[in-house]
């Protein structure tokens, strides 16, 4: 039997970092499965290898590129021993002490989990879209409107959120169209009204964008009328892509408790229904989604996995005995 971790935390983005600096410097020795870099989903790092300057982590009073930030959580959890797996976790079994976790046919046993898996934002699945993510096409308007100021801004969706981006970024826009393909909103009534309301908010009704122009930043939009058909240029050199997220929990249903959107429910900090699962980060987040939110619910992780693994009897500190023999 391979040997038994005290803490495996599955991710990398703020929250599983900051779980792994955390357990790292409590001598947990963690593992973190860190995802896998071909990937535009399960990379290393997270969301924040998706986007350019961050410049509302505090901190860093010029700003910061994204994959420089989790650079410098990635090196800071090393420093006190994290260990670093590049791989994706493809089962996991919480109903055994230890839990067991599998990559691919290697099993991992650990006494405690901390899982950190995020979200991702759902995507238009144009051509050249995630090219120009952080390049005019932005999944997150607290993130990026700030360098929006006096663009032609554009919001796709129709719900809460696409409410919300398109008001929030009517601070920095003096017009912001919000393209929806119906012509009638999923947002609740309250953030209809808002947004109505808003001289600066025009909508776009029935219609989809069906092509991004530009190479290395975005510098318009090809839109269709769903109802007519007409296909047109629209002038936008932003573009807030707001038609909802989905944590990345697939690996643990049927095993740790969901709402009804997929998201991991925790309890009394970062507990899960299962006792020595914890959760952290956007895959229980789906309210706040910062980076800094993120790194302050895997500190909360780290310190909830730590004190309930002191609170179990230790095997493998138990010194044998003659009578053990
Ligand atoms: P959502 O409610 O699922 O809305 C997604 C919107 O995107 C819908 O209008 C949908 O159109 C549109 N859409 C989906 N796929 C699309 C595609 N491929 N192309 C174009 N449009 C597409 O997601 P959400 O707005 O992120 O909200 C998620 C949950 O969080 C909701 O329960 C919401 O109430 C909550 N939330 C609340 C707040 C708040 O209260 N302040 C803020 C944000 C989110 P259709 O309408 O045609 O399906």
């Amino acid at each position: 039997m391979p040997d038994v971790r005290d803490v495996i935390i599955i991710g990398s983005g703020p929250a599983g970092l900051t779980a792994a600096i955390y357990t790292a410097r409590a001598n947990l020795a963690p593992l973190v499965i860190e995802g896998e870099p071909s990937s535009t989903t399960d990379q290393p790092g997270g969301q924040l290898m998706l986007t350019t300057e961050v410049e509302n982590y505090p901190g860093f009073v010029d700003g910061i590129q994204g994959p420089e930030l989790m650079d410098a959580f990635r090196k800071q959890a090393a420093r006190f021993g994290a260990e670093y797996l590049t791989a994706k976790v493809t089962r996991v079994d919480f109903s055994v002490r230890p839990f067991k976790l599998w990559i691919g046919e290697e099993e991992l046993p650990t006494r405690s989990v901390v899982v950190a898996t995020g979200a991702q934002s759902l995507m238009l699945g144009l051509p050249n879209e995630l090219e120009l993510v952080g390049h005019g096409v932005s999944t997150c308007a607290t993130c990026d409107g700030f360098f929006f100021r006096g663009h032609p801004i554009a919001v796709v969706g129709g719900g809460d959120s696409a409410m919300e981006e398109a008001l929030f970024l009517t601070k920095f826009a003096d017009k912001v169209s919000i393209v929806h393909r119906r012509d009638s909103l999923r947002a609740s009534k309250i953030m209809q009204e808002r947004a109505f309301a808003n001289p600066k908010i025009e909508f776009v009704w029935d219609s989809v964008v069906t092509g991004l122009k530009g190479k290395e930043k975005l510098e318009g939009l090809q839109l269709t009328n769903l109802k007519t058909g007409e296909e047109s240029d629209f002038d936008a050199t932003g573009l807030f892509v707001a038609i909802g997220h989905v944590p990345n929990t697939g690996l643990f249903k049927g095993q740790l408790e969901m709402d009804e959107n997929g998201y991991l429910v925790t309890h009394d900090g970062s507990r899960t229904n299962v006792d020595g699962v914890f959760a952290c980060g956007d895959v229980q987040d789906h309210i706040y989604r910062q980076a800094i939110t993120a790194a302050g619910s895997g500190c909360m992780a780290a310190i909830d996995a730590e004190r309930w693994l002191e609170s179990q009897p230790h095997e493998h500190h138990i010194e044998p005995t003659t009578t053990d023999w």
